[in-house]
């Protein structure tokens, strides 16, 4: 028996065997002259790698059909089309010989070339062709160069297991049957990485920041997990297992008494009220949202429409995925975010390498300010949703006023795009910021005159205000949301907020957290939106405080000298309060 510990980053127990994710990344692409005598054998390697292409995606199709949606089957159905297309076949060997390099050069050259062009399109029919040769010239490039395509063996598995890797991308954790992963330990990440934010969505208990764990461990090795404390047991014995099932027992049932609390108002003893809300990143979250009592959706990650391999979101993909939440949810206000791209949602297939801080770098807004007509599908998407509820939009990343116009601009071009063509579309829709880079903190006054709502998004003011990567393992011991500089700038933004008479809410990972409930209380937000099956445990501990000693709580802690100091008081407050 051996015990990690890692980062605790989904809640819950598992146990079972283990999957070990063989990393799938292509390796760097070798490149070489060849010459005229070997373009026969070069074709002919092609060829094979075809043949093996085919009957995977074909295997893949005929799976797709009988247990996944339509929708899905299709995009196998699609890639099959493209591997038996006879102009790809003949514009590679047209290349082949002319340039005289190896194959895999040759085809990755294309794919490029191909999927840049097609990405360029206005058309989003296009555009998403462009995500299907990516995903195919992958396939067959892995072949050429035999790496296994451990993607699609993460959509094959055929019995339960705890899914070990060095590092997961958000796709990647989208693509695999979630109904056979009943745990992930990964070496890398933190509890604010994406990959953490979906185990919790779909309930995965996981932990991350595990070091070198991955490489320490065998396909099928028996694995107890606990997403709570953080402990991965390899090897475990029977009295670890036992406790783990006690465990198991205990955290259930802790659940089902929580969720008694679902019909109840979030008010605190002295009659404060205050909104609690869902964050989602896939339409089918919605109902799980409102069956652990969420007064709204606080943050719908649009992005992830955009992550699943092989498939962009065109406009009506998204206006059915944004019309399916809105009606779900009734009355009750649904905050789509625009896309946040970038960073460490990268789309696999148009990973470019060449930014070496994605983190600073072409993210979020700013990827959609410079694609302004992809921007406008999302815009139109959002407007001809917004007649099935009660829709607001929201910004990520804004940085200065001077984007916030600009992206305000393009959404009333969006609008008079849909006016034009008789597209009906809600009267009134919110537009909000989201507050995550320090100088939106500082500047919150400025943005409040042109925002009808705040929603702070920690994961990413923690990561820019301290400095430090949210998805390192290594300096995740840093990312303190109790760090007096954090609270500070909280302070700073719901003022700012009230002083103008717009709400400010928080969408951020802290808001779902314990530990800074009663702060944030006493700050003032006013509200918070988190992962959905966060929302009884945080609302039991609204109901059983005041306002009063929230108030005092956030002073005492506003004063602190140290990240120390303020987690003490905390301490003693919950000790004395919960
Ligand atoms: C945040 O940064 O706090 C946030 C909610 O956005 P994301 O985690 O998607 O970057
Ligand atoms: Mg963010």
């Amino acid at each position: 028996m051996k015990i990690f510990t890692g980062i605790p980053a989904s809640a819950g127990v598992a146990m079972g065997k283990a999957f070990v994710y063989a990393e799938n990344e292509i390796p760097e692409i070798p490149c070489f002259t060849i010459t005229k005598a070997e373009i026969d054998s070069e074709w002919g390697r092609l060829q094979e790698a075809y043949a093996k292409s085919v009957e995977e995606v074909t295997a893949l199709y005929e799976r797709a059909s009988r247990e996944m949606s339509q929708e899905q089957a299709s995009i196998f159905q699609a890639h099959l089309f493209m591997l038996e297309d006879v102009d790809f076949h003949e514009q590679i060997k047209e290349h082949l010989k002319k340039s005289l390099h190896n194959i895999e050069w040759v085809v990755w050259e294309m794919a490029r070339k191909i999927g840049q062009e097609l990405m360029s399109s206005p058309d989003p029919a296009f555009r998403e062709r462009a995500v299907d040769i990516a995903d195919v010239s992958r396939r067959i490039i892995g072949h050429l160069l035999f790496v296994e395509n451990s993607r699609s063996s993460l959509a094959e598995l055929d019995e339960d297991v705890i899914l070990v890797a060095h590092n997961l991308m958000p796709s990647d954790t989208l693509v695999m049957d979630k109904s056979h992963v009943k745990g992930i330990a990964l070496d890398e990440g933190s509890r604010t990485s994406h990959t953490a934010i979906i185990a919790r969505a779909f309930n995965i208990p996981a932990v991350l920041g595990l070091s070198d764990f991955s490489k320490t461990i065998k396909d099928g090795e028996i694995i107890a997990l606990n997403g709570t404390t953080g402990f991965v047991v390899l090897d475990p014995d029977s009295q670890t297992l036992a406790q783990q099932e006690d465990e198991d027992k205990r955290q259930r049932s802790q659940r089902d008494q929580l969720i008694a609390l679902r019909e109840l108002p979030a008010e605190t003893t002295d009659g404060h009220r205050v909104t609690l809300k869902a964050n989602i990143g896939l339409p089918e979250e919605a109902e799980q949202a409102l069956h652990h009592g969420a007064e709204g959706i606080g943050l719908y990650r649009s992005e992830f429409l955009f992550l699943t391999p092989g498939k962009a979101a065109g406009e009506e993909v998204q206006y059915n995925a944004y019309s399916h939440v809105l009606n779900v949810m009734g009355n009750l206000p649904v905050t789509i975010r625009t896309v946040d791209l970038g960073g460490d949602k990268i789309i696999p297939e148009f990973l470019t390498h060449d930014e070496k801080n994605p983190l600073l770098g072409w993210r979020a807004i700013r990827m959609s300010l410079a694609n302004p007509a992809l921007f406008k599908v999302q815009l139109r998407a959002i407007l001809r949703a917004s007649v099935h509820g009660n829709a607001r939009i929201m910004f990520p990343m804004i940085s200065g006023i001077e984007e916030l116009e600009q992206a305000s601009a393009l959404f009333d071009e969006a609008r008079s795009e849909c006016k034009k063509k008789g597209q009906p579309y809600a009267e009134t829709i919110e537009t909000g910021v989201m507050i995550e880079i320090p100088s939106a903190a500082m500047i919150a006054d400025i943005l409040a005159e042109k925002a009808d709502f705040f929603s702070i998004g920690t994961n990413d003011l923690i990561q820019y205000s301290l400095a430090v990567d949210r998805g390192n393992e290594k300096v995740s011991y840093l990312g303190e949301s109790h760090h007096p500089a954090v609270l500070r700038f909280l302070k700073r933004i719901i003022d700012a907020a009230h002083e103008r008479g717009i709400k400010a809410a928080m969408c951020g990972e802290l808001a779902g957290d314990p530990m800074a409930t009663a702060i944030l209380i006493g700050l003032g937000l006013d509200e918070f939106s988190m992962t959905a099956s966060l929302i009884p445990q945080i609302k039991k501990i609204i109901r059983g405080t005041s306002l009063a000693s929230c108030r005092a709580l956030a002073a005492e802690c506003l004063y602190g000298r140290s990240i120390a100091e303020v987690r003490a008081a905390v301490q003693k407050w919950m000790t004395d309060n919960v």
